[in-house]
């Protein structure tokens, strides 16, 4: 049994993710760095998926990246569902945040920027 497992849930709101909720509500991103074996991860958590070290240090990335694959959703106001792989090599599941849902294309470089939902601040992408 880890000490505190019983606590994470997802998004995990504990002490130990504290540094990346800070940083998410200023609008910068943190990644998840191991000490122990030096894997990033997302998303972020307290222990590292790689070793299940409790060590975690938080890197700050300018979230640059670009599409590596997406959906247009047809719903009465169409959205862009995506993955998008920033430059640190990490793919995240997110919303490509545009007017031409039609305009997204594969490779495109995007910027991660944090929008509130439901008071939690969310990562998506814009074009760049
Ligand atoms: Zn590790």
């Amino acid at each position: 049994m880890i000490d505190g497992i019983d606590d994470i849930r997802f998004p995990e709101t504990g002490a130990r993710l504290a540094p990346y909720w800070a940083a998410a509500r200023e609008g910068r991103l943190l990644l998840p760095q191991c000490r122990t074996c030096g894997a990033l991860h997302w998303y972020p958590r307290s222990l590292c998926p790689t070793c299940l070290s409790d060590d975690i240090a938080w890197i700050a990335s300018p979230g640059l990246g670009e599409v590596m694959s997406f959906s247009v959703m047809r719903a009465k106001t169409p959205y862009v569902i995506a993955y998008v792989t920033i430059d640190e090599g990490l793919t995240m599941m997110t919303n490509i945040i545009t007017e031409t849902p039609e305009a997204v294309a594969i490779g495109q470089r995007v910027r991660l920027e944090f929008v509130m939902r439901s008071a939690t601040p969310v990562p998506v992408f814009v074009v760049v």
